[in-house]
């Protein structure tokens, strides 16, 4: 939520501290030697020097940042003027300056071009990262000047956007302990040096029983399997020293597909029995303990701060505001989820019985049978939609609806005009159609390599920034497709496509900021998706359809019956995947509203379940004892909701669109799209700027609309 340095540091803690920087000495300014910490130089206001980036370099650069960054602290900290809002919140905005230079190199190195070497460093450097959030976190004197600004502003209200970096600094300071006297904070600090124990460990328990339940198959056990499939299988089997047999691996990745395919019932009951029982087999890396400990530590940790529970204290500062609000919208769903399951598993019955199958649907049967009625119903060949799904294609599609929504021109930049890590990478300038000015660059690395993480991300190397004179902005989009041979087409599949669009989403949304201070370009973890949800929205309407979703031999565009049939089978199964997914976000809640003190995990999932009327014929999408996004750190804890959350925003905003005049791009929509969804970022409070994009709040109809799903009183 604060400046860059959250930001970057967040994926790097358990517990994401909300933490600003240091001053910048105009008297002694400091001598930086090291290349990753030095001003950018070069055109489009400067840019990062990638040419220069070596690993050795990493660690110096890291430690003398931090260094730097922790002498400003101090400087703000000890200022002997009264506190103000310019000594001492804008200072904060200022500061980490080298260090936030320092965190772009070392993300390239860390996302897009790790190493063995780069790793060790990393593993060197992250308890250290910890330990300097700590100190800033933990500055007495700091916090009391931000107090002293933050109490005077409830008196006399300063500008709404310095308000808004008062209120969120003081409140992540306040939220992480900064308020508690001295035997408290103590405690804070041992309850969370525990949890992160707790935490590991949870880690290490779900991956040692992802690791050793395998199912082997003999040659006699394929059935239905894909060629590829079977191919890596043999390989994995051979890797752990079982040649000759086929290895299902106890991860999504391998279960998912066995499940769809495997014509042998027995194994998928296997496989599927060894995946959601992970954390949950009863000997020593059984998590059910362990949970019942994070749950009671972590409710200690809030009571010390007021809180009535965990829920109540993580969403104070989110979208939805209380756990309450987040619950009424999942209630408000998972009966029509769960009603769909039914009509499902309805379906596959009469598949099975139709094939004289003679069973009764299972949990480890759903998959199976809903790809059978998935071919039967919608018939869609994925190989053909590829054909029209040309990402270089899709590129300049992307472009196309930033100059009709945004106003933005992309040009690229001249070869060798702006260093890049690898030659794969290509750079954009963004400008404004009407007057020309520079918006920023954009940096594309489609292609999977050797060091770089797998799926799809957008990041800033730079943040639109006003408060110490206008900065553009450098964002950077990131996938992983297979790099083609020279002049051909690279072909993407549709969901490729849509996250390709969702990417772009979050770099207009880096772009189109029009904040003042570096805090207000923050995320609010339940509404940051939605700019992106909704961008994907425009990667089927006519104008990209005709002139971009071309077929990559004959140019002709996509026929309509074919984008038909995939509108349709979207809402395909959705009863499964929106059910599977609302009974773990459900029980993440209730897990956290819940009297932990003597609380049986175990129990307490299938009571919770019961009382849900969960379907037997499916489990949770994660159960409890390996669900890692809620304890195995912080991250997702009473936040697995967020998803939804975006995607009824989503659903509502893009129903705007279509009954506007002109569609989705009408002008008039366009423009409060842009003022009021993408350039406030976070200077104002998200419900209130989807209230001024649409005239009312949020409302769940589109979303259940989307899903296939009966509309109250329709
Ligand atoms: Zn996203």
């Amino acid at each position: 939520m604060t400046k860059h340095l959250g930001k970057k540091l967040a994926p790097l803690l358990l517990v994401a501290l909300m933490v600003t920087a240091s001053c910048k000495q105009e008297t002694e300014e400091p001598m930086v030697d090291n290349v990753l910490l030095k001003e950018w130089t070069g055109q489009y206001g400067g840019v990062p020097a990638f040419d220069q980036m070596k690993v050795e370099d990493v660690k110096e650069a890291m430690l003398q940042g931090m260094e730097l960054n922790l002498k400003d602290i101090e400087a703000i900290a000890n200022n002997t003027d009264a506190p103000t809002f310019e000594n001492t919140i804008e200072e904060m905005e200022r500061a980490g300056e080298e260090l936030d230079r320092g965190f772009t190199y070392y993300g390239i190195l860390s996302s897009n071009m790790s190493s063995p070497d780069f790793r060790a460093i990393q593993t060197e450097l992250a308890p250290l990262f910890s330990e300097f959030q700590s100190k800033i976190t933990q500055n007495e004197k700091l916090f009391e000047r931000i107090k002293a600004v933050y109490d005077a502003s409830l008196e006399n209200p300063l500008p709404a956007d310095q308000q808004r970096v008062v209120d969120l600094t003081y409140k992540s300071f306040a939220m992480n302990g900064a308020e508690l006297d001295a035997e408290k904070k103590a405690r804070y600090a041992a309850i969370n040096k525990e949890l992160s124990g707790l935490y590991t460990k949870f880690s290490n328990n779900v991956l040692h029983d992802e690791e050793n339940y395998v199912t082997y198959l003999t040659e006699d056990q394929l059935g239905g399997l894909a060629e590829g499939y079977i191919k890596s299988a043999a390989r994995i089997a051979t890797d752990k020293g079982q040649e000759g047999k086929y290895a299902v691996t106890n991860s999504r990745s391998s279960m998912d597909p066995f499940l769809t395919y495997s014509t042998e019932r027995e194994l998928r009951k296997q496989v599927w029995t060894n995946y959601y029982s992970r954390g949950d087999n009863g000997d020593e890396y059984d998590n059910n303990t362990l949970i019942a400990e994070v749950l009671k530590l972590r409710r200690e940790r809030v009571e010390l701060l007021g809180h009535k529970n965990y829920a109540e204290w993580r969403l104070q500062d989110r979208m939805a505001k209380t756990p309450e609000n987040a619950m009424e919208l999942m209630e408000a769903v998972w009966p029509a989820a769960i009603a769909r399951v039914a009509e499902e598993v309805e379906d596959m019955q009469a598949v099975a019985d139709a094939n004289g199958d003679n069973i009764t649907i299972e949990p480890w049967d759903y998959r199976f049978y809903a790809e059978k009625v998935r071919k039967e119903k919608y018939d869609l060949n994925s190989d053909e939609v590829k054909q029209y799904l040309q990402l270089n294609k899709l590129t300049e599609a992307m472009h196309y609806v930033a100059g009709r929504l945004f106003n933005y021109n992309f040009t690229p930049v001249p070869e060798g005009s702006v260093p890049v890590y690898h030659e794969d990478v290509k750079v954009w300038e963004v400008t404004d159609k009407t007057s020309g000015e520079n918006i920023g660059l954009w940096y594309l690395d489609p292609y999977a390599r050797q060091g770089k993480r797998s799926g799809a991300w957008a990041n800033t190397f730079r943040s639109h920034t006003t408060f110490d004179g206008k900065k553009n902005v450098l964002a950077t989009n990131n996938s992983n497709f297979v790099k083609p041979a020279p002049g051909e087409a690279l072909l993407v599949s549709w969901d490729d496509a849509n996250t390709f669009f969702h990417e772009f989403g979050h770099a207009l949304h880096f772009f189109s900021s029009t904040v003042r201070y570096p805090t207000l370009n923050g995320g609010v973890r339940d509404y940051t998706e939605f700019q992106s949800q909704l961008l994907e929205r425009w990667l089927s309407t006519d104008d990209v359809i005709n002139n971009y979703l071309v077929h990559n031999e004959t140019g002709e565009p996509i026929p309509a019956e074919l984008v038909a049939k995939i509108k349709n089978a979207a809402t395909f199964n959705q009863g499964f995947s929106t059910t599977e997914y609302l009974a773990s976000a459900i029980m993440d809640m209730k897990f956290h509203l819940a009297d932990p003190s003597n609380i049986d995990v175990d129990k307490f999932e299938r009571e919770t379940l019961a009382d849900l009327k969960m379907p037997k014929e499916l489990p949770m999408r994660h159960r409890t004892p390996h669900f890692g996004h809620v304890f195995s750190g912080e991250g997702y804890a009473t936040a697995y909701y967020g998803y939804m959350w975006a995607d009824v925003l989503t659903a509502d905003a893009s129903e705007a669109f279509a009954e506007a005049p002109g569609g989705f791009y009408d002008k008039e929509m366009a423009e409060k799209l842009v003022t009021y969804l993408f350039a406030p970022r976070n200077s104002m409070d998200p419900a209130e700027a989807y209230r001024l994009f649409r005239g009312r709040d949020a409302k769940i109809e589109a979303l259940m609309r989307d899903r296939g799903f009966p509309v109250p009183g329709e």
